[in-house]
């Protein structure tokens, strides 16, 4: 608290937010309406919890400590270093790794940035690397570049070749990897994607990076939750490097984490590349409030009861995938194994943006998302579906079913909108959608599902929030 001589200047840091500040509360407070009135089905969000929101919004966040515990740039860390060695430890225990096989550094502020600096702790510049395309299901930090552009910093720094799926199963094409790695000589092969509803086969992966003297690095940002469960293939068992962001199928604070092996043949020394690239070449001062959020985030998920929510998560996403293929859909590989699910709305003549613009109206969040076969990227033909959030807010397979009805219902009402607007333009689309119009029945659809669909959300906790006294924000209208 201010003190009776505290100066006027000062007194702002004794105030909290809602006081000081109502229109930042405000846009919280309606964000928070947003999340426990609506279903949140986008594949790479989760909601964490109430410990690591807390570890998250800390004093930590005041201190500076570049550097890695022991060897810092600044005094004052003897806390922060005890923090990034219990963090280390932790990452360590959550995977069920040796310590003496393997490292982490727990620093990269996000996944992006910690694949960058995992390639240029790997790599030499212009070095070539290969990843799965992104109409694949790949990531953009993975190497992505068009015909008339290279987009990412993994492309402009490094000559990226993208390998595929097969056509036929929609399966990694293992055997069209490997034969394009003979004629291409990557330094690098980057498995792991961000809409690839089935498992990796690493060691096929590993054969090929062996004869080819190149590294295998796994980015396992979407299923890291999933892998520290035990319930998909261990990575770890194969490759040179491990990325995750830490706030998907985790669910931790927004970060990344870089796991290395310590125990190359070469005696190639990843730890001390890995560590130089994080800090100085890519970051500065690491955020330690994040640190501490990861920490608890860690501790969570080395219980059992995190394995029985992975579990959950996966039989939900496989509850999903059967109640929609029962309305006859189509879907990328006809199910999955991990937390995700990929819908082919091309046999229904729709497109995925129309689908996910629907979805928003009606408080469904998810994405459009390209699938197998695509004519265009700009025009994906395809939504991504992932069942983390809703299982951390409770649901199991019976509602998960209820999600999957709303969600066909939606398709169906996304198909009179588009008849009724007459075009194929986004923009009818819209407009049929948003207003009110006689003889039109799309727009009353959607208000409709619109108010069950809320009712249904708000029948569910919401992580780290008291709902029992949550009221509906001003600036927010709804009818009852
Ligand atoms: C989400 C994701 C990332 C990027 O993580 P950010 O925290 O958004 O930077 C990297 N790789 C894969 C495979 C991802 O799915």
């Amino acid at each position: 608290m201010a003190t009776p001589t505290t100066p006027d200047f000062n007194k702002v840091l004794y105030k909290p937010l809602a006081e000081i500040d109502p229109e930042v509360q405000n846009i919280i407070d309606k964000e928070t309406w947003r999340q426990f009135t609506g279903l949140e089905l986008i594949a790479s969000e989760n909601l964490t919890s109430l410990a690591t929101m807390e570890a998250n919004g800390s004093i930590l966040t005041n201190k500076y400590s570049e550097g890695l515990p022991g060897a810092r740039y600044y005094g004052g860390n003897e806390y922060i270093d005890e923090l990034e060695i219990l963090c280390r430890k932790r990452a360590l225990e959550a995977f069920n790794l040796d310590p003496a096989i393997w490292g982490v550094n727990v620093q990269p502020y996000s996944g992006s940035t910690a694949n960058f600096a995992a390639l240029t702790a790997l790599l030499q510049p212009q070095d070539r690397l290969m990843g799965l395309g992104l109409p694949d299901g790949g990531h953009l930090t993975h190497g992505y570049y068009t015909a008339k552009k290279k987009m990412t910093a993994s492309s402009i720094y490094f000559q990226s070749f993208p390998y595929a799926i097969a056509p036929s199963t929609q399966l990694i094409d293992y055997a069209g990897l490997d034969a394009q790695a003979k004629i291409f000589k990557p330094r690098l092969i980057i498995c792991g994607a961000s809409a690839y509803p089935r498992d990796w086969d690493y060691g096929a992966l590993k054969k090929t990076t062996e004869r080819e003297g190149a590294w295998l690095m796994a980015d396992i940002a979407h299923t890291s939750g999933l892998v520290a469960a035990q319930q998909l293939n261990n990575p770890f068992e194969y490759c040179d490097v491990v990325t995750t962001t830490t706030h998907k199928t985790l669910r931790g604070p927004r970060a990344g984490l870089i796991f290395f092996r310590k125990d190359l043949k070469d005696g190639q020394d990843l730890e001390k590349r890995v560590n130089d690239a994080v800090f100085p070449a890519c970051q500065g001062g690491p955020h330690n409030n994040t640190i501490a959020a990861i920490a608890t985030t860690l501790l969570q998920v080395a219980q059992p009861s995190f394995r029985a929510y992975a579990k959950q998560v996966i039989l939900n996403a496989q509850a999903l995938a059967t109640g929609l293929t029962a309305h006859g859909y189509k879907l990328q590989t006809d199910g999955t194994d991990n937390h995700l699910v990929l819908w082919d709305l091309r046999p229904l003549k729709l497109t995925g943006s129309k689908v996910e613009k629907v979805c928003d109206l009606l408080g469904i969040t998810i994405n459009k998302n390209a699938v197998s076969g695509d004519a265009s990227a700009q025009t994906p033909g395809g939504i991504r579906l992932g069942t983390s959030a809703l299982t951390s807010r409770d649901m199991l397979e019976d509602d998960i079913k209820v999600v999957a009805e709303f969600l066909h219902r939606s398709v169906q009402i996304a198909l009179t909108l588009q008849k009724e607007a007459g075009t194929k333009m986004l923009k009818d689309f819209i407009h049929v959608a948003t207003t009110e119009q006689p003889g039109k029945v799309g727009f009353k659809q959607v208000q409709d599902l619109r108010r069950e669909v809320r009712n249904f959300a708000k029948k569910w906790p919401l992580p780290g929030v008291d709902i029992s006294g949550l009221q509906r924000p001003r600036g927010i209208e709804e009818d009852e």
